[in-house]
């Protein structure tokens, strides 16, 4: 099935009359470019670069040792795109010389971009890094900071990039509900977003991700969810902002084309799913994504929601 759909899908991401829906990979370091590639990604959409600070343990990096790691990564893509994250450290990927160590419920605490602005010197190597990594190649980059909340996170976040010299395209990943909600004055600070669909999930129904006892509520079909993702995506619309996915949703093909209905703008996955998702998108209009965008709407239930999208498209 897997060679039959890499045989199949080629190219671009589109709908099948032609809207163009980019398909990127999530990758964590230089070692997963070769299956982005392989795969036809058209760059990368989530550098989650916590791994190399993984590695390293009890500090970061040096910037020597950011740089090699991000030039490598920006080589890979010539003329692609690529959004690299920075660091994402707590919760689920703790990190134990920037997260605390007592806090009740690490999720709700200082993590992603709440523990870099409390570190400032951790960030402006990690950009530092990136700007010099990035400069003579032709790569499209694009630096986005994880879990903001609102629009000071967004403000704080975009003049470290602008005081790092930083030649690229600086964005909020849309993680917690408020940032949803609020996109639009968001995106006054920011020139782009990016959904994280797992812990935007995570938050939205209360439900940690970790805890398999509430998996259930982890669903990305929940209709919450659409509405939220809906939101940002209108909000970047209207301020004529991009607004991709770059959590695990993007790599389900059926929610992949309701997604691209609810308007946004690039999907990012796991390489192995690029290829199931780009035939599936191939096969429906836009127009078609955004019947079954409307009908999973208003559905009650992520399960409901689900088979009024398979409706839609089964149907057509
Ligand atoms: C997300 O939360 O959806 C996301 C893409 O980031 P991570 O899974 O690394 O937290
Ligand atoms: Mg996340």
């Amino acid at each position: 099935e897997r060679r039959a759909a890499l045989a199949a899908s080629t190219g671009p991401g589109a709908t099948s009359d032609g809207h163009k829906v980019p398909l990127l990979a999530n990758i964590g370091g230089p070692g997963e470019v070769a299956a982005a590639l392989e795969a036809g990604a058209e760059g990368v959409g989530l550098f989650r670069t916590e791994f190399l600070f993984l590695e390293e343990g009890s500090r970061a990096p040096s910037e020597e040792r950011q740089f090699a790691v991000y030039r490598e990564v920006l080589e890979a893509f010539p003329e692609g795109r690529v959004v690299v994250r920075v660091l994402d450290a707590g919760a689920d990927k703790p990190l134990a010389f920037l997260s605390p160590a007592d806090e009740p419920n690490p999720a709700l605490g200082v993590r992603g971009l709440r523990a870099l602005l409390d570190h400032p010197e951790v960030l402006r190597t990690q950009l530092g890094a990136l700007a010099r990594a990035a400069e003579g190649l032709p790569v499209y980059l694009e630096v986005m900071a994880p879990m903001v909340a609102d629009r000071r996170d967004a403000r704080e976040f975009a003049a470290a990039c602008r005081e790092a010299g930083l030649h690229a395209k600086f964005g909020a990943m849309v993680e917690i509900p408020a940032a949803a909600v609020r996109a639009r004055s968001i995106l006054q600070e920011v020139e782009f977003l990016s959904l994280g669909t797992n812990d935007l999930a995570q938050y939205t129904f209360a439900a940690d991700r970790q805890l398999g006892a509430v998996s259930r509520l982890q669903d990305p079909w929940g209709p919450a969810l659409l509405d939220l993702v809906a939101m940002a995506a209108e909000a970047a619309r209207a301020e004529g902002k991009s607004c991709g996915v770059c959590g695990e949703a993007a790599a389900d093909p059926l929610l992949a084309c309701v997604l691209t209905g609810l308007g946004v703008t690039s999907l990012s996955m796991a390489p192995s799913a690029l290829p199931f998702v780009r035939t599936a998108l191939a096969r429906f209009t836009l127009a078609q994504c955004e019947r079954a965008a409307s009908a999973a709407r208003a559905a009650d239930s992520a399960e409901e929601a689900r088979q009024a999208a398979r409706g839609v498209l089964s149907g057509e």
